[in-house]
């Protein structure tokens, strides 16, 4: 694992989490390849609760939105971006064990349950949301079922990425890991096929030294599966990168897709 700090080495600039100017955020809720899905899921009558609080905000790299053991005061609905949820250890070692797209949202689990999360969150690839109240969205937890099961729904896909992430760490070669993770990033971050991304950072991601994040992008640029420049990384053969990710990749990918109900 990598000797990072998410606290401190994810933000050099001690940037606080902000809200971005009125009418500056993308506030599309359709299903068409912009904005939330899971927002886009609620009932009319959810929504018409919800939607009045929401407030337009920007993900900026590295930001950390929730700290392990701090109450959440908001949930952050992704409309496009990327949120990792990692784990570190005392010596401050990180490892991705899930992430946040345009399927979900941060703090929604803690909000409706303890209020206290258990991991940290932060930025991975800039962009835009939406943030609502946690006590609002506690509130619509305890009155609407209907809002409960999709809080269920979104529970259970953390759950089993989470569980997942486990057996690809322990099981799983770099080079298949890696291209999930380009794969599953491009999907949820709204980003298509260019992943802004540097090694550093998806060295951290998964856990892994950047000389091994650097061995495994040759050996996928030399493949022709990718194209890394500038701390860009641009899919050149999806299905050849599919072929190349691990099992996790379909496996979870079928999993989020029926309980959240994306088909
Ligand atoms: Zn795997």
């Amino acid at each position: 694992m990598l000797a990072m700090d998410p606290s401190r080495a994810m933000m050099p600039s001690g940037r606080a989490a902000r809200s971005s100017p009125a009418g500056s955020g993308k506030t599309s809720s359709g299903v068409d390849g912009v904005g939330n899905l899971l927002l886009a899921r609620l009932s009319p009558e959810d929504r018409a609760h919800l939607e009045p609080r929401l407030t337009p905000f920007e993900f900026r790299l590295g930001e950390v939105l929730q700290r392990p053991g701090e109450p959440v005061d908001s949930v952050y609905f992704v409309d496009r971006g990327l949120l990792s949820v990692v784990a570190s250890d005392r010596n401050g070692e990180t490892v991705e064990t899930s992430m946040v797209g345009r399927e979900g949202a941060s703090g929604l689990v803690a909000a409706c349950g303890v209020g206290v999360p258990y991991m940290t969150h932060l930025v991975q690839i800039e962009g835009a949301g939406r943030r609502a109240p946690a006590a609002l969205c506690r509130g619509l937890f305890q009155s609407s079922a209907a809002f409960r099961d999709i809080v269920t729904r979104h529970t259970q896909h953390v759950l089993a990425e989470t569980r997942q992430s486990a057996v690809c760490q322990a099981m799983h070669s770099a080079e298949g890991r890696c291209a999930r993770w380009l794969l599953e990033s491009g999907d949820r971050a709204g980003c298509g096929d260019l992943v802004p991304l540097t090694q550093e950072y998806l060295a951290a991601m998964l856990g892994v030294q950047r000389t091994t994040v650097s061995a495994v992008a040759s050996t996928l640029q030399r493949a022709g599966l990718i194209r890394y420049s500038r701390g860009r990384i641009r899919i050149l053969d999806h299905p050849g990168l599919e072929r190349a990710s691990c099992d996790c990749r379909k496996a979870v990918k079928e999993f989020r897709e029926t309980v959240l109900a994306l088909t």
